[in-house]
């Protein structure tokens, strides 16, 4: 999409952050404000504005990106004692970066809500 989305940015290596893993078609990396001890965002490395957009636009990338996800629970220690993974959506969703991006968040019992 280019300069306008923050995680576009962060594909592109202009803004840092903590990549904890990369695919051809995906990124994850550490959430700033974690919620959880463990928050990880996963997304696309094509911009797609939400997760609707993505599943109808490229179910194949949307499987890879939960591919992603599944990986770094892993990676992370979580599939023990389980994780949540969410993607907030529109504005009743609580979506503020429109750039669509799973939550992956763990390593404490979580409360019926977060985010
Ligand atoms: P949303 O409310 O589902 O759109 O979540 C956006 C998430 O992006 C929030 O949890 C923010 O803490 C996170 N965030 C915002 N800017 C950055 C950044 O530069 N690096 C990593 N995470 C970020």
């Amino acid at each position: 999409m280019g300069t306008d989305c923050l995680f576009c940015r962060i594909v592109a290596g202009e803004i840092p952050a903590t990549v904890v893993r990369e695919t051809a078609t995906t990124l994850a990396f550490r959430d700033i404000d974690p919620k959880a001890p463990t928050h990880v965002l996963v997304i696309p490395k094509e911009h797609y504005a939400d997760v609707v957009t993505l599943a109808e636009g490229d179910p194949g990338l949307a499987g890879e990106l939960l591919g992603t996800a599944a990986v770094v629970a892993e990676e992370e220690g979580l599939t023990v004692d389980g994780f949540r993974l969410m993607f907030n959506t529109g504005p009743y969703g609580g979506q503020e970066v429109f750039h669509v991006h799973a939550h992956l968040l763990g390593g404490a019992p979580l409360g019926p809500m977060l985010c």
